[in-house]
Order: structure tokens, then sequence, then C-alpha cells
């Protein structure tokens, strides 16, 4: 993935219509677990309403305690894909952590007419499982964004692209998503969007920012709104080239994170927030 800045190869890839590159912005805003057919419904149409044709939706839910929620998995991809046609939306972003739910995603796309692409989620905790990575890495029909490990080291983090693209995919997006410190109260997480440009003049990897993760914040509190607009804006200026976010119909309903949802109300300030600051970049 060109761990030689003098590579001359492209540093963008196009995905079902849309490119992803080092000088491209696109957002990713979503919900981190699907719930509910109608909170999908609700999300994808306001995204649709907002010119957006990028979405975030977690079907499989890797989660610290093996008594929460852990996604509705193959049964809800139905649902997402069709969704996803009707409201023309075209990339989601979608964490696996098996075989499987590779398998199980692109047979969904097929029996769903393939209108809506899926961009393989790798996440924080899998960064360095080698055999996910491979076997993601074998899959020439999806791109990949893969998270930066919470607690390893970037160079540890960038050779695990590395795996990705040893096994023949090149399309990955790298994702910084805050670091895990025992300092990071009030936030989940120490944010590590100044690593940016450092990803870029380093990779010919686009860069994803994921400020939701990143923070983590208390639902209703406009603080904690400000907080991620602010971590947002930060992550853009720095030259990021896509934004997973969290969002919510009601986020206090949400099965996983709700904490960290924005509400779909606050999705045109958001967008809005986004675009000044990339004018700023
Ligand atoms: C997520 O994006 O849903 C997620 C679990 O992120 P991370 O792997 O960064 O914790």
């Amino acid at each position: 993935l060109g761990r030689h800045i003098n590579d001359e190869r492209p540093s963008h890839f196009d995905y079902n219509g849309i490119r992803f590159g080092q000088d491209t912005l696109n957002i990713f805003a979503g919900l981190c677990a699907v719930d509910t057919l109608e909170h999908v419904e609700l999300t994808m149409k306001a995204l649709r309403d907002q010119g957006q044709c990028c979405t975030r939706m977690g079907a499989y839910k890797p989660r610290t305690s093996p008594y929460s929620f852990q996604g509705h998995g193959k049964n809800c991809l139905p649902y997402v894909f069709d969704l996803a046609g009707k409201y023309n939306i075209k990339v989601i972003a979608m964490e696996v952590t098996h075989e499987s739910h590779v398998e199980e995603i692109r047979e969904a796309l097929y029996q769903t007419g393939n209108a809506t692409g899926v961009m393989l989620q790798i996440g924080t905790r899998n960064t360095q499982n080698f055999e996910l990575l491979k076997i993601v890495g074998r899959q020439q029909d999806f791109p990949v964004l893969l998270k930066r490990g919470f607690g390893i080291t970037l160079d540890e983090s960038l050779n695990a692209a590395e795996y990705l693209a040893s096994e023949g995919n090149r399309r990955v997006v790298f994702g910084l998503r805050g670091m895990k410190t025992n300092m990071g109260d009030p936030h989940r997480n120490i944010v590590d969007f100044a690593h940016v440009p450092v990803v870029k003049r380093l990779t010919r990897m686009p860069v994803c920012i994921d400020p939701s993760h990143a923070i983590g914040m208390r639902t209703g509190s406009p603080d904690g709104l400000l907080d991620i607009m602010h971590a947002t804006a930060q992550g853009i200026i720095a030259g990021a080239n896509m934004v997973l976010v969290d969002f919510h119909p009601v986020p206090s309903k949400a099965l996983v994170d709700g904490p960290q949802a924005l509400s779909l109300k606050e999705l045109p300030l958001f967008l809005e927030d986004v675009r000044i600051a990339r004018e700023a970049y």
C-alpha cells in the first residue's frame, strides 16, 4: 500500500461509482448497529434527503460482554440492502469478524440485486487478526476499511494494511478511531487525528476518521455534540478523506453505543460543519 513515498501508483480507487482517494472526502454517517428495519429506513431516508450516498450499518458487532447485543448478523442484510437500493445508498461500511460474514454479505447482495456496495470494515480489535486480514485481503470484490489497533503502534497497524495488500486487495482505507489510554476521561479515547497527514505521507491510503469511537459521549449533552463536531473538524482540517460517524433516529434506544450517537435532527448541522471544515483544509 505504499510504504514508499515516491511510489507513483495512484492514491485513489473507485468503487460502485464513488471515488476514494487522498484528496476526496466521503461521509459515512449511519447506525453503529442495525436494530430495527424502521430505524434503518429513517436513517437512510435522512441521508438521501441530505444528499448523502454512503452510510455505515453494523450487522456483526464484536462486543466486550457476551451478554450484550451481538448484532442481527445475516438476518438484517436483506432489508438493509433493499433499503439502500430504495434510497440510492451506494456504499455501506460494515464490519466483519469472520470469513462467513463476507460470504453472507456477498450472497445477500446477490439476492437483492447488487445495487449497493459494501466496504468491509475490520475493527480495532481485529487489526492484528492476521488470518482475518489474509482472508479479507483475498476478497477482490470489496474495498476495506481497516481501523487502527487501539493499543499498538502506528507502524504495526500500517503493517496490518500490508497484509491486505500482500494478498491482493489494495483498495484499503485506513481508519483512525482514537487510542485507548488510562487518561481518556472524560472522553473514551485519546483522539489521534493529528496522525491523518502522517499516514497520508507514509502511504497511498485514503484516511478515515471515526470521531464517534474516538470520543464517545453522553446523549443529549450539547457539549457532547460539540466535542464530536470539533474532533471531526480537526480531522478534516488535517486532511481526512472519510468520516465514519454514528447517528441514530432515537439515540436513547440504540442497542449499541447510543451515548455517542448523534440524532438525525443533528445531521444537517453536522454536514454543514463538515463542509466548512473541508473548505478550510
Ligand atoms: C465500530 O465502528 O462499530 C467499532 C466497533 O469500531 P472500533 O473497531 O473502532 O471500536
